[in-house]
């Protein structure tokens, strides 16, 4: 998509076009700034590409598609009574019930009145006379906002990569993250998926379940632990909410912000005897979910460590996957944990079946699509749909679609050109007022991101009543504030193993990406230094 070029036009003065806050974004982010917003008092607005409300949830409806933090942490904590009526009904939800809990919190909090759906926010310029944001959609809105936080979410962006002759297929195509509301029925037909992360792991078990022939086409084998997906325990519910703000504090001491029942070991992996790091290993693999990477303390520090997880993990998939060449393919070489790990329900089981076929396309790619299918490792398949399962322009990718110009008419675009460089991730030099939710340089990806929303719009709403109180029109991260935060989260993730291969969180699945490791590692640091940015005056920021 290319962003327009035409200059949105102030609103009127004093009009009905003039806000306090414009919200971009009516995921589980912008509901909550709107809301955090209008407890201020501010006159908010929130402009929301789709028609409802949910972001990723409204957005991921492929088969299988599933949170892989637990559900009883994955949601608002702001409202203990919301969180004590909510029910969940699985260990972790389904995305059905995520957009259901996502619908009910806009019906509870009466937000839909102030969110104009369909409408996708193309420009924001800022005008330095009036220290006013002027924004503007593709259905014309011309609005004005003090502030704009952009709460376009990390996953929003769908990354699809140019197959040569993509336009020539003549049967239908889908991307996990654009999903027909409607289902989509593969019974009987064959089936070709692009792509082994996350979204496909999750989908393919289910796919197979109705597809007459699935063709896998995987470039890289990932990680992946099985979810043990369950009914939500009554009595472990109960007492979850009978200290439910305790239990979140806990949460809120882990590294990703999740998982205090079951934290990370303190425990060496070279401290462990052969047998007591198996029965780790094992302990976390039948419990299931993303806690297995915490079986030992340097597991992702130390790259020996890693190789002994990793080898667990690819005993597993062998014992798993009756032919031995295919378990052998499915079975991931890279650094564990690097790239995300994946939670699965019967992902590595779904290739005993004789109708799923995996192949990998490493060496040439997808060749091209034809109108029967696809062409791949030096022959074509012929299939009657293709889902293309290929992930997003992560973190900055949404962000850059838009025509954001701050002082100077400086393009983020071109503030960006090295890469994405925020202070705490919340603010670009050279751009006031504008806000980023779980901007890069923020921990954002590499948490449970409902937790990591909330302290970003808790911070922005903070510093929206600060500036008021002081009676300040601006606030901007300085230069200097910033290229010593982008240095620091550099150097965190270079303590670790997660900037060792090709992923997501480097900008590496999209060709012609600057690559640079996005996410900062470590939410209780990273909190406390907000925190402490605050009690000394907004240190780091310019404030006028
Ligand atoms: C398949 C999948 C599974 C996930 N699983 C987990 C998980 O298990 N745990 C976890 O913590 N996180 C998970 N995530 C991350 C998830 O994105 C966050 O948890 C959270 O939902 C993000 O909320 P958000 O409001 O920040 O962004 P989003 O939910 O992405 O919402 C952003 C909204 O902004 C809108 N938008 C973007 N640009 C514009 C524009 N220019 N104009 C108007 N509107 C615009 C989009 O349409 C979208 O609705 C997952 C993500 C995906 C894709």
């Amino acid at each position: 998509m290319n962003a327009p070029t035409e200059r949105p036009a102030p609103a009127a003065a004093g009009s009905a076009n003039e806000f306090d806050v414009v919200i971009v974004g009516a995921g589980f982010a912008g509901m909550y700034m709107l809301h955090r917003a209008r407890g201020q008092g501010l006159r908010a607005v929130v402009f929301e590409a789709g028609d409802g409300v949910g972001g990723t949830w409204y957005w991921n409806r492929y088969p299988g598609a599933r949170c892989d933090v637990e559900s009883m942490e994955y949601s608002y904590q702001f409202d203990d009574t919301l969180q004590q009526q909510w029910h969940w009904s699985e260990r972790f939800a389904p995305q059905p019930e995520i957009l259901k809990y996502a619908n009910h919190v806009a019906d509870r909090y009466d937000l839909r009145r102030d969110i104009r759906f369909s409408t996708r926010v193309t420009a924001a310029h800022f005008d330095e006379a009036g220290a006013r944001w002027n924004v503007t959609t593709d259905r014309g809105d011309q609005v004005s906002g003090r502030f704009v936080v952009m709460a376009t979410g990390c996953l929003s962006s769908t990354n699809k990569p140019a197959f040569p002759g993509l336009e020539t297929f003549t049967g239908p195509t889908y991307h996990t993250g654009e999903w027909p509301h409607e289902p989509v029925d593969f019974s009987g037909k064959r089936v070709a998926v692009i792509g082994t992360g996350s979204s496909a792991i999750q989908s393919i078990p289910i796919i197979a379940k109705q597809a007459s022939e699935l063709w896998v086409f995987q470039r890289t084998a990932n990680y992946s632990v099985p979810a043990r997906n369950a009914p939500l325990d009554p009595g472990y519910e109960a007492r979850i909410k009978a200290e439910y703000q305790a239990f979140r504090a806990r949460n809120s001491q882990m590294m990703g912000a999740f998982g205090s029942a079951f934290p990370r070991s303190e425990v060496s992996i070279f401290s462990a005897s052969d047998e007591e790091r198996d029965r780790a290993f094992a302990e976390r693999w039948n419990r299931g979910g993303l806690g297995f990477q915490g079986a030992f303390a340097d597991l992702m520090i130390n790259p020996n460590a890693n190789e002994i997880a990793a080898d667990w993990v690819r005993e597993r998939i062998r014992e798993i996957v009756k032919d031995p060449a295919t378990a052998e393919l499915l079975c991931p070489t890279q650094v564990l944990g690097c790239k995300r790990m994946c939670v699965d329900t019967g992902y590595f089981e779904t290739f005993n079946q004789p109708h799923v076929h995996l192949i990998d396309i490493r060496p040439g790619g997808i060749e091209a699509i034809t109108p029967r299918g696809v062409k791949a490792a030096g022959r074509e398949f012929e299939v009657d749909a293709i889902v293309f399962a290929t992930g997003f322009d992560a973190m900055t990718g949404t962000l850059l679609r838009i025509d954001v110009r701050g002082r100077d008419g400086v393009s983020l675009r071109d503030a960006w050109a090295a890469g994405p460089r925020t202070y705490l991730g919340l603010n670009v030099a050279g751009f006031p007022n504008l806000f980023t939710v779980s901007g890069p340089g923020s921990p954002s990806v590499l948490t449970n991101m409902i937790v990591s929303i909330e302290q970003h719009v808790n911070w922005i709403a903070g510093c929206m009543a600060w500036l008021r109180a002081q009676g300040r029109r601006t606030i901007e991260a300085t230069p200097q504030a910033q290229e010593a935060w982008v240095g620091h989260v550099n150097a965190v993730a270079d303590t670790t193993l997660y900037p060792h291969c090709n992923s997501w969180y480097l900008g590496a699945n999209v060709p012609g990406k600057t690559r640079v490791f996005m996410p900062l590692i470590g939410f209780p640091d990273y909190v406390k230094r907000c925190d402490e940015v605050v009690a000394r005056g907004y240190e780091g920021f310019a404030v006028a």
